[in-house]
C-alpha cells in the first residue's frame, strides 16, 4: 500500500493538478444520502432539506441564531491543570489537547455565554462535539460550574446545550469526578429558584447524560438525537437480545418520559423564548399562546385544553401527541 499511497498517487495528482473545489463544498447526508450544497446547508441551519436529519451544528452559529440580534458575550473560563496524569495512549494526551485547540480555536470542550433571549438574560453553556467528542474533563466541570455560578449572580436561567460522548477518559478519576460537581452546580440554580433547561443534541451519552444532561427541569432535544449512557451495540452484546426500532433516539426517549419535548430546529429558538417568557413571569408577549384572560377566575384544567386545541386549530397545527402504537408490548 506504501508503495501506491507514496509514489502513485503523489504522481496522479501532479499530472491532474490541484481540486479547484474545495472538500467541504458538498457535505453527504448522513440520513438520505443526499449531496448537499453547503450554502444549503447553512441556510437551513445544518438540518438536511430533503429528510429533516439534523446534522452536528457549529457552535457559534447555534448560539448566534439562539440569543436575541444584540448577541451575546462568552466569559473566561476557568484553566484547570491540562494533564495531570501524564496520559499517553497511542498519543500524549497534551497532543490530543494541542491539535483540538488549533482546529477548533477554544480552550476546551465547552463555551459559556450570556445575553438575552426574547429580551430575558440567560446564561448558556454548550458543549463542543468536534473538541474531542465533547468529552467532560476538568475544564469542562469548571466551565459548568462558572455557568451555574454566573447564573445565580445575574439571577438568570442556565441553558445548557450538550453534545458529548462522556466523561474523559483521559483524565480518568478527575473526569468521573466531574458528574457529582457538575450536578451539584446546577442545584445550585435549581435551589436559587431559576429555572435549568438542557438541550440535548446528537449524541449526548455517557457520564455527561448521566449527570447535568438529564437535570433539566425541561428537557429538549432535537430530532433524532442519540441520548443515552451506554451504546446500543455495547448493550445488544451485552444483553444479547436485538433492541427496538429507534432504540436512543430522541422520540423514543420522549415516548418513554425521559425528555419532555423534541424540537425542531428551527423551532428552538422560538421554544425558548415562549418557556423563558413563561418561566420568568415576563408577561406573556403577543406571540405566546394565549391563555384565558380572567385574572380573578383560574381556568380549570378543561378550559386550557379547550383554548389550546382551538389554538391549535388557529395555526393549522395539530397538538404533538405521543403516539406508541407500534412499539406498545404484545401480550
Ligand atoms: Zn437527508
Amino acid at each position: 500500500m506504501s508503495w501506491l499511497t507514496n509514489f502513485v498517487r503523489p504522481k496522479i495528482s501532479a499530472i491532474v493538478g490541484k481540486k479547484e473545489v474545495p472538500d467541504n463544498m458538498w457535505h453527504k447526508c448522513p440520513g438520505c444520502g443526499q449531496m448537499i450544497f453547503h450554502r444549503e446547508l447553512d441556510e437551513n441551519l445544518h438540518v438536511c432539506p430533503y429528510c429533516d436529519h439534523h446534522l452536528r451544528f457549529d457552535v457559534d452559529r447555534r448560539l448566534g441564531f439562539l440569543f436575541d440580534e444584540d448577541g451575546y458575550q462568552k466569559i473566561e473560563l476557568p484553566n484547570p491543570a491540562s494533564d495531570p496524569l501524564k496520559f499517553r495512549d497511542r498519543k500524549k494526551y497534551t497532543e490530543r489537547l494541542k491539535e483540538a485547540r488549533n482546529r477548533t480555536k477554544t480552550n476546551d470542550a465547552i463555551t459559556v455565554a450570556h445575553g438575552k433571549m426574547g429580551g430575558i438574560p440567560v446564561v448558556t453553556a454548550i458543549l463542543n462535539f468536534d473538541f474531542m467528542g465533547g468529552s467532560m474533563g476538568m475544564a469542562v466541570g469548571e466551565a459548568i460550574l462558572a455557568a451555574a455560578r454566573l447564573a445565580v449572580f445575574q439571577e438568570a436561567p442556565l441553558i445548557m446545550i450538550s453534545a458529548s460522548g462522556g466523561a474523559r477518559m483521559q483524565e480518568g478519576i478527575l473526569s468521573l469526578m466531574q458528574m457529582p460537581r457538575t450536578i451539584l452546580a446546577v442545584d445550585k440554580v435549581k435551589e436559587a429558584g431559576l429555572p435549568y433547561i438542557t438541550i440535548l443534541t446528537d449524541p449526548t451519552s455517557g457520564g455527561v447524560s448521566a449527570s447535568f444532561a438529564m437535570r433539566g427541569d425541561i428537557a429538549m432535544a432535537e430530532p433524532g438525537a442519540v441520548i443515552c449512557f451506554a451504546g446500543a451495540r455495547v448493550i445488544e452484546e451485552t444483553i444479547r437480545e436485538e433492541l427496538p426500532e429507534g432504540f436512543q433516539r430522541a422520540e423514543y426517549l420522549l415516548e418513554h418520559g425521559m425528555v419532555d419535548m423534541v424540537v425542531h430546529r428551527r423551532d428552538m429558538r422560538d421554544t425558548l423564548v415562549r418557556l423563558l417568557t413563561l418561566l420568568c413571569n415576563q408577561g406573556p408577549s403577543a406571540d405566546v399562546v394565549a391563555m384565558p384572560t380572567s385574572p380573578l377566575t383560574p381556568p380549570s384544567k378543561g378550559d386550557s385544553a379547550e383554548t389550546k386545541k382551538s389554538q391549535s386549530k388557529k395555526n393549522g397545527t395539530a397538538p404533538r401527541r405521543v403516539t406508541n402504537t407500534q412499539n406498545a408490548p404484545k401480550d
